[in-house]
């Protein structure tokens, strides 16, 4: 029999990090005491009192039928206490809330939704791969919204094509942002609210860093923005909040009708996230000991930002401290063609692993990231090796 792809999947770009990956592999083989800085994924685990409310959760038998289709009531009155409280946002939880398997597949399920074939969505370039690769499946074309050191890494919306503008139905944005380490102002949010009602753009904001931030910053919901929930759907998410990536739970709120087809939608396909899992999401929100938890890992991972950032610069690298996020985006040193290349030499001299910049798109080349997800004393290390190395 001859197995025929479709094109979607024919299209897929090839894995941009699996060439890293096959190096990394030979190296470990190789007995090289490996440092991975490349993935974004935390390296502490879920807190004990979340974990305490699982282990209750599990057994019990009215978590072992099928989850309402709609979400659990709870988990979404959860979601909305804690936009009233964080954010200063009202959200009606039975209209304005949708419960997801992680925030990743509300945002790759969210084109189906609204993109015809031969539509258009705005993609932030470097960015997050699911919303262009989410645009594809959908039969919608991609327009990059290139995100420049110049501009503060926001995409300029004066400078988006006219005819893309008008044929556009989503416009992705990220912030705080992966990779760039990135945050926005109100003002840019106000200017996005303006763009998308001029152009009939639903924007999709992806605010899975919203709690990981330093100095003092609080970074902003799309929707505390003058109109913001009228034109937004957000994705959140307690992954990177709560070091429950492995978890799969998230939430989309926002503008009632856009929550309605993503959950009418995700009804088709799958039946929801368990029903402990939403029960301990409630716990997360909404537990006294939520606030001390984020506080801590705020503060581990500003202690790693800032040895990092100083041993950048002490290399000579521009770079400055994100105010959010746990990455540092930093440009490739001169004499490498590529971040490519330079993601390689660094391996084989130092064992340290880093993400190319180009894996996020074509303004990400000539940039590399490296993710806060080891520990201080590792991240020195992994500084020490770099610093060796480039001396050379
Ligand atoms: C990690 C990440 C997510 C996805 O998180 P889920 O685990 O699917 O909730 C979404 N967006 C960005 C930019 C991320 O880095």
């Amino acid at each position: 029999m001859n197995i025929e792809y479709a094109d979607r999947i024919k299209k897929l770009p090839r894995y941009l990090f699996a060439e890293v990956d096959k190096k990394v592999r030979a190296a470990v083989e190789k007995g090289v005491d490996v440092i991975r800085l490349g993935i974004g994924d935390p390296d502490r685990p879920t807190p004990d009192y979340i974990i305490e409310r699982m282990s209750e959760e599990v057994p019990l038998p009215r978590n072992h039928t099928y989850p309402p289709d709609e979400g659990l009531t709870e988990f979404k009155q959860a979601v909305a206490d804690y936009y009233r409280e964080r954010h200063n946002v009202e959200l009606d939880p039975k209209r304005e809330v949708a419960v997801l398997l992680g925030s990743k597949e509300g945002i790759a399920h969210i084109s189906a939704c609204f993109i015809n074939p031969g539509d258009v969505n705005l993609v932030p370039d470097p960015g997050y791969p699911v919303y262009s690769i989410g645009t594809m499946f959908a039969g919608g074309d991609v327009y990059r919204m290139p995100l420049l050191a110049e501009n503060n890494f926001l995409p300029d919306l004066a400078a988006i094509d006219k005819s893309a503008a008008d044929r556009a139905k989503l416009m992705f944005l990220n912030y705080p942002n992966n990779p760039c380490g990135a945050v926005a102002p109100m003002e840019f949010f106000e200017d996005a609210v303006a763009f998308a009602n001029r152009h009939n753009v639903i924007v999709c904001h992806d605010i899975a860093y919203s709690e990981i931030a330093f100095d003092g910053y609080r970074p902003l919901s799309f929707l505390e923005a003058p109109g913001g929930k009228d034109v937004c759907i957000e994705f959140g998410s307690l992954s990177k909040t709560f070091n429950m990536t492995g978890w799969r739970i998230g939430y989309a709120v926002g503008r009632a009708e856009v929550v309605d087809a993503l959950s009418r939608y995700k009804t088709n396909i799958d039946s929801g996230a368990f029903k402990a899992i939403q029960y301990t999401g409630v716990e997360a929100f909404a537990s006294p000991k939520s606030e001390a938890f984020r506080q801590s890992m705020c503060a581990v991972y500003q202690e790693r930002r800032d040895i990092v950032v100083s041993a950048l610069q002490q290399m000579g690298f521009a770079v400055s401290a994100p105010k959010a996020t746990f990455y540092i985006w930093a440009p490739v040193p001169p004499g490498f063609a590529t971040s490519a290349d330079f993601v390689s030499y660094l391996l084989e001299e130092t064992g340290v692993v880093v993400t190319p910049g180009r894996g996020f798109g074509e303004y990400g080349e000539g940039f590399f990231r490296i993710a806060l997800t080891v520990e201080a004393e590792r991240m020195k290390e992994a500084m020490e090796r770099i610093k060796k190395a480039l001396k050379k």
